[in-house]
């Protein structure tokens, strides 16, 4: 008979370890609470304004290839994506403006031309960079970090051995500090570390890794947006057999003995398809996987197991603060990706880490597709997703912080494109951590599930699976690897290895 998974969520992890699954025989029914797939992959609409909500920058697209490649299908057939010759476009406080070109050798020279910084600096880190994903990348993300079988190999053997070049017991900036003697470049390399929702004043160096994957691997431009790249992949489960039920989200993991026997379901009011509200006990579940943020997997859904409270009290990793505005005037002097960074970074940090507010010159990003995509936006106009970084939810007034925020991010704008860009909003709508956890049930509303801030980190994050229930499996930002697309795609190739290896005959 051919045996069932649940899969709690349809986020990045969701979609992938879904796909897999059914592609290893199993019978897969994904419960989504939303009414659509994609979790913080989606997209919004207003007035002729197309916004992704979630995510902009798509590194490591091969690993989506990779999915339609199992299936056998062409991944071009389901969606594209082009990189761009800027990467980011850096603005700072003093007027120097870098942009990042994709090239290497390229984007060393400007660095070198508006900062004096040499080429050879840059082009020595960005080398260490790969030096780092090469030690660490087959044992911190393409495998369970709780196996023994992940470190019984020559390659993990070979990193054992080279301990050192981790960079581990050094925070991002101090070694960034050593590597580049301009604090505009350093300030640049230390933004890395937001890129998983940490400090570079406190995480460690080896986070130095990420700029790898932008500059050496590449970043890519979806076509049509992030957003296609959750069509495509739903597209695809839905290929392969994956079933979806959508506005059904899974109250409580049914367990028995050492099984995660069933799900119990509660269908909301607005569905058509059901009776509203109605709770429906799901049986026989052979494997169940939650996409859910492992915090409130125990807290909202595994009330009676013991939680894992060694890792669900890591402190968890930055939220943000995202307004999307459709702004009726075009901007050339501004990229797709574009940074205005503040003055003071450690004050940012220390207000985001420390105090747990917004900072009052927050470092701001600022996305605008309908530059690649001309409609996203109006004729003549722009979509601005405008996002700073904000500190997790512990119960701040949002509303007085967005208001606040909201004022200071267009003081910073006026100052920096000699106009006011406030007249020129058309269309509005924001998202904060309040926001990010009712809509994805990420735990404090957190982008990336625990902070990457001390270097037992990647440790300390929950396994793929559950140490108590046999058959039970965890994927998505919260779980090992992390956060970030690729990250969660990892996470959900991780646990169909898993179940491959454990369940399977
Ligand atoms: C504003 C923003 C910008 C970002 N920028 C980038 C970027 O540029 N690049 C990048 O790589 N990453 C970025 N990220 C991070 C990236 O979006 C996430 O790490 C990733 O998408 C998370 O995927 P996930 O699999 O953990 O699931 P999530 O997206 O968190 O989705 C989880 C899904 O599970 C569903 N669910 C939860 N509980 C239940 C339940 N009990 N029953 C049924 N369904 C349930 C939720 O409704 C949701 O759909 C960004 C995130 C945000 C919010």
């Amino acid at each position: 008979m051919q045996q069932t998974a649940a899969i709690i969520g349809s986020g990045m992890a969701g979609l992938a370890a879904a796909i897999r699954l059914a592609l290893q025989g199993y019978a897969v029914t994904v419960f989504e609470a939303n009414s659509y797939p994609g979790g913080k992959v989606t997209e919004l609409h207003a007035k002729g304004y197309r916004f992704d909500a979630g995510p902009s920058l798509f590194t490591l697209p091969q690993l989506v290839d990779e999915l339609f490649e199992l299936a056998g299908k062409d991944p071009r057939q389901y969606f594209q994506y082009k990189q761009l010759p800027v990467i980011t476009k850096y603005f700072y406080p003093d007027g120097t403006i870098i942009n990042a070109y994709k090239e290497p050798i390229d984007f060393a020279q400007e660095i070198q031309r508006q900062t004096g910084e040499p080429t050879e600096s840059v082009l020595r880190f960005l080398a260490k960079s790969k030096e780092l994903y090469d030690l660490t990348a087959h044992i911190f993300l393409f495998a369970s970090l709780h196996q023994w079988s992940t470190y019984l190999n020559l390659k993990a053997l070979k990193t054992s051995l080279k301990l050192h070049k981790l960079d581990a017991f050094r925070s991002v900036d101090r070694a960034n500090r050593g590597w580049f003697k301009d604090a505009r470049v350093v300030q640049l390399f230390n933004r890395y570390a937001t890129y998983n929702g940490s400090d570079p004043y406190q995480a460690p160096a080896t986070l130095n890794i990420i700029p790898h994957l932008e500059h050496n691997i590449g970043a890519y431009l979806a076509e049509g947006g992030m957003h296609s790249v959750t069509k495509a992949l739903y597209q695809l489960a839905q290929e392969v057999g994956v079933k979806f039920e959508f506005d059904c989200a899974v109250d409580k993991i049914v367990v028995e003995g050492k099984r995660a026997a069933s799900c119990e379901v509660m269908y909301k009011v607005q569905s058509t398809k059901y009776d509203g509200g109605k709770k429906v006990v799901l049986g026989g579940c052979d494997i169940i996987v939650s996409n859910m943020d492992v915090v409130n997997t125990y807290r909202k859904l595994l009330p009676d197991l013991k939680e894992p409270t060694r890792i669900t009290h890591q402190p968890r990793s930055s939220s943000a603060m995202i307004f999307y505005w459709g702004v009726k005037r075009q901007f050339p002097k501004l990229d797709v990706h574009n940074i205005l960074f503040t003055k003071d970074y450690p004050a940012e940090f220390k207000a985001l880490f420390t105090e747990g507010t917004v900072y009052n010159d927050p470092t701001t990003y600022l996305y605008i597709s309908s530059k690649e995509n001309p409609t996203d936006a109006p004729e003549g106009c722009e979509n601005w997703f405008v996002m700073v970084n904000a500190p997790n939810n512990t119960g701040q007034d949002w509303e007085a912080l967005r208001q606040t925020t909201r004022k200071n991010i267009l003081a910073k704008l006026k100052a920096k494109l000699g106009e006011d860009i406030e007249p020129l909003i058309e269309t509005e709508d924001v998202l904060d951590p309040v926001l990010i956890e009712q809509r994805t049930s990420s735990y404090q509303g957190s982008l990336y599930g625990s902070s990457s801030n001390n270097m037992f980190a990647a440790f300390l994050r929950h396994a793929n699976y559950s140490s108590q229930l046999g058959n039970l499996y965890f994927c998505g930002g919260s779980a090992h690897p992390g956060g970030g697309i690729p990250l969660c795609l990892l996470s959900g190739r991780i646990v169909a290895d898993l179940v491959k290896r454990r369940h399977q005959p």
